[in-house]
């Protein structure tokens, strides 16, 4: 009989596995935690996919070199932490089952540990594997989330249709931040010498994106930057800019990555606000975050449906798919010079502003008329903060097939840049001028459209 997680506190086990995913961190890491008082040794392991890097149903690849070069570096950061407490970090490439399942044999594995993960593919993996080793003992536990799914108010059938309900359920919960240390480590299973696979697909090192730089001390560095200045006290004015590094917290990709986690933000807030000063822009960062719990636990409740053209509320839309179009919005040549300027910085940086995500959805969705999934499969590549629950659920809620009664959003283009861009500067910056006035350049019969430009 596979052994429950209820009978976890009396359990001990000899050798364990620690599968590292979306937790990149020692800090605050309470799977690895409980893993390491569970085993005798602990065996670490973190999985590239290689799926990750051949195109996908949307014809692109999920794991774009920005991305690749930010995970790199926080398996580089992780592997340092490790090794300073005796440990080691495996890492593998090589789809997830067959390596985890090679592992379970080669070492006597009898105890599987990961943090509790939203994605229905990495869920199925999981699942999988309980049911081939029925035997083992499998354990996971929330480190993504600020709230353990046994604490909400309602069960995953139930999550609210709207963030402002939810925001109503959750906000008065307690919240805890306390942080969990780890100060020492099972040791591995044998006396291990391992190194990365060749084949892992190289980094593509002249990449400059912005000054995100992955792991766990990067992303403490920044927090604690952050919070030592009086940028959270200015934070709601300045929010929606389009540019610029000082405007938002920018702690996305580290908490993305699990490199930070969600706690550590809040009690890093919590001591701002102790010992700075309270005010409505540090309240708006904890509702900010609040969102990305929101979207964590939809994408819990709604697991493939997450991904459905049709979405959460399984509406039917009517979009069809033109290359064209969609290469324009791709590479920012568009008739839209804002939108332009926000996907070239996109494509140079792998960060873009949250207020010009909105623009240039909201651009893909109403203005193009393409299929919403287009567009997030084309951030989920190039985002380094890609998060698979904020990156669908934002694209389901903009397209209106998320699980909000309300339709979809959409933001007038020339009001925004009147509004976010009013001398053009940003615009400017990232060359988003105009090339083509129009979205198309033949009918749909196929003719070329003859207009004064041509
Ligand atoms: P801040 O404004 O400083 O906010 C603080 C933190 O709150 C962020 O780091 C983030 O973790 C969270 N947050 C803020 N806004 C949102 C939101 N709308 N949804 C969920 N979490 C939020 N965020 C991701 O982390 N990964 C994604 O893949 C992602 N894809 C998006 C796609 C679309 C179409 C849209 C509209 C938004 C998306 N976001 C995503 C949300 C948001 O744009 C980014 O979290 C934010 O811009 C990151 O910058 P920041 O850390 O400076 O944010």
């Amino acid at each position: 009989m596979m052994k429950s997680q209820r009978d976890s506190d009396q359990v001990h086990f000899n050798t364990g596995l620690y599968w590292f995913t979306n937790d990149l961190r020692v800090e605050d890491n309470r799977a690895l935690l409980s893993a390491s008082e569970k085993v005798t040794h602990l065996l670490c392991v973190y999985i590239v996919d290689p799926t990750w890097f051949t195109p996908n149903r949307y014809s692109q690849k999920s794991m774009g070199d920005l991305r690749w070069q930010f995970l790199h570096q926080s398996l580089d950061d992780l592997e340092r932490s490790l090794k300073s407490l005796g440990q080691q970090l495996l890492v593998l490439y090589q789809s997830p089952v067959d390596a985890l399942s090679e592992l379970i044999s080669n070492y006597s594995i009898d105890a599987l540990f990961r943090s509790q993960n939203a994605g229905f593919y990495e869920n199925r993996q999981w699942q999988l594997l309980q049911q081939r080793y029925q035997m083992l003992y499998f354990e996971e536990l929330a480190t993504h989330t600020l709230f353990a799914q046994s604490s909400l108010p309602f069960s995953l059938n139930n999550v609210p249709t709207s963030f402002s309900k939810f925001k109503k359920q959750v906000e008065p919960l307690a919240k805890d931040t306390h942080i969990v240390a780890i100060r020492s480590l099972p040791s591995s299973p044998k006396a291990l010498s391992w190194s990365r696979p060749r084949n892992l697909p190289p980094m593509q090192a002249d990449q400059q994106t912005l000054e995100f730089i992955g792991g766990a001390k990067q992303a403490k560095k920044h927090l604690l930057n952050y919070f030592s200045t009086r940028l959270p006290s200015s934070y709601k004015h300045v929010r929606n800019a389009l540019d610029g590094w000082e405007n938002s917290t920018k702690l996305s990709p580290w908490l993305a990555n699990g490199c930070l986690s969600v706690r550590q933000v809040l009690r890093a807030l919590q001591n701002y606000e102790a010992s700075v000063e309270a005010n409505e822009s540090t309240y708006w960062i904890s509702f900010e975050l609040l969102w990305r719990e929101y979207f964590q636990w939809v994408a819990h409740a709604c697991s493939a449906r997450l991904f459905a053209q049709r979405g959460v509320k399984r509406q039917k839309i009517l979009t069809s798919f033109y290359p064209e179009r969609f290469q324009r919005w791709c590479q920012g040549n568009t008739p839209y010079p804002l939108v332009n300027a926000c996907m070239k910085q996109l494509n140079a940086t792998g960060y873009m502003s949250n207020r010009g995500r909105q623009i240039v959805a909201s651009c893909f969705v109403n203005e193009l008329d393409l299929d919403w999934r287009y567009g997030a499969a084309y951030f989920e590549q190039h985002l380094v903060d890609y998060d698979m629950a904020s990156n669908w659920g934002n694209w389901q809620y903009l397209a209106g097939v998320g699980m909000d009664p309300r339709g979809k959003r959409h933001f007038a283009i020339d009001k925004q840049a009147a509004l976010y861009d009013p001398d053009k500067q940003f615009v400017t910056k990232w060359c988003g001028e105009v090339n083509c006035q129009r979205v198309d350049s033949v009918d749909a019969a196929d003719w070329p459209i003859v207009t004064d430009e041509n």
